[in-house]
């Protein structure tokens, strides 16, 4: 239904964006401008304790604002990656990031690290070690104050390079998060040879938690993988009483999702980390 659908102030139904159905070569174009006029914006989501509630994170997601419209990533981050102008994005997403966490670090109301998407074109981007590294001196932000997350497509897409990516990446001190997890061709390998913090299970899992007893013994078992190898195992996009309740008697470590909140910009989000 409509109401479902509306997210962050806008609706899919509403969206002027969409009913433009613009092509793939205007979306470049216009997705030029955009980072150039300034018009791409960091929304922050919580992510929380799941047994305590309290926010020990949140992930940074990235907003357009289009003809005063809050487009999602849906609509240009396919785009981004196709035409490699996801790396301009993606350094504008860690500048700002990085800029922001320092920040609330030096007004002591940080909680938790932040998380930043890291796409596979971005990660294997020959200049991706020393744009984190000029970054953190530019910013004065710590490392360990920030995860960076990649899917489990791009460590297939390269699995010699990313591998030594992420140990590079570790090496400077950020934590490593799978987002998505589930969703790509896995191979549990990785879960052994690859330096990883965090799981994060796709939402997709737990939004049908309730109607598909298959996904419940997925993200049984999923959460059980995680604790016995001590990475740390988070919920994506749960929305419910049933699915928080059933994570937490699975011993999830925590959630982000709906439950807790929606994605907030920057100053709705500062204003819960001062409560
Ligand atoms: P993601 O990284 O898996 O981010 C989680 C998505 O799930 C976000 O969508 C968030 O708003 C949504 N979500 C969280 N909780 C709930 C819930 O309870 N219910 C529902 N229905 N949705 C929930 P969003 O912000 O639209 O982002 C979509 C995707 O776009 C992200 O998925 C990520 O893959 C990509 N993305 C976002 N920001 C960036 C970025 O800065 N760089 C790159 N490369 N990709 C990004
Ligand atoms: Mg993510
Ligand atoms: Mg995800
Ligand atoms: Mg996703």
């Amino acid at each position: 239904n409509a109401k479902k659908r509306t997210q962050n102030n806008y609706s899919f139904y509403d969206l002027q964006f969409k009913k433009d159905a613009i092509s793939y070569t205007e979306t470049v174009t216009n997705l030029k401008q955009a980072v150039e006029k300034g018009e791409l914006e960091l929304y922050f989501q919580p992510q929380n304790d799941a047994q305590t509630g309290s926010i020990v994170g949140a992930e940074a997601l990235i907003r357009w604002n289009y003809k005063g419209e809050v487009v999602p990533p849906d609509f240009f981050i396919q785009a981004a990656e196709k035409s490699g102008l996801i790396v301009e994005i993606g350094d504008f997403v860690l500048r700002k990031g990085f800029k922001t966490v320092k920040r609330w670090h030096d007004k002591k109301i940080a909680k938790g690290r932040v998380a930043i998407n890291v796409s596979a074109h971005q990660l294997t981007h020959l200049d991706f070690i020393n744009t984190l590294k000029s970054m953190l001196q530019e910013s004065g932000c710590e490392a360990s104050w920030i995860e960076l997350e990649i899917t489990e497509s791009s460590v297939l897409e390269n699995p010699d390079l990313v591998i030594d990516l992420l140990q590079k990446i570790k090496a400077l001190g950020f934590h490593i998060s799978v987002d998505d997890f589930g969703t790509g061709y896995s191979s549990l390998s990785y879960l052994k040879n690859l330096p990883i913090d965090k799981l994060k299970i796709d939402r997709s899992f737990i939004m049908s938690i309730q109607t598909e007893p298959k996904n419940q013994i997925i993200v049984k078992t999923t959460i059980f993988l995680g604790n016995e190898l001590g990475i740390h195992v988070l919920a994506e996009g749960v929305e419910t009483e049933e699915e928080h309740s059933f994570l937490l008697e699975n011993k999830i470590d925590s959630i982000q999702g709906y439950y807790y909140s929606k994605p907030l910009s920057l100053d709705e989000f500062e204003k819960l980390l001062k409560m």
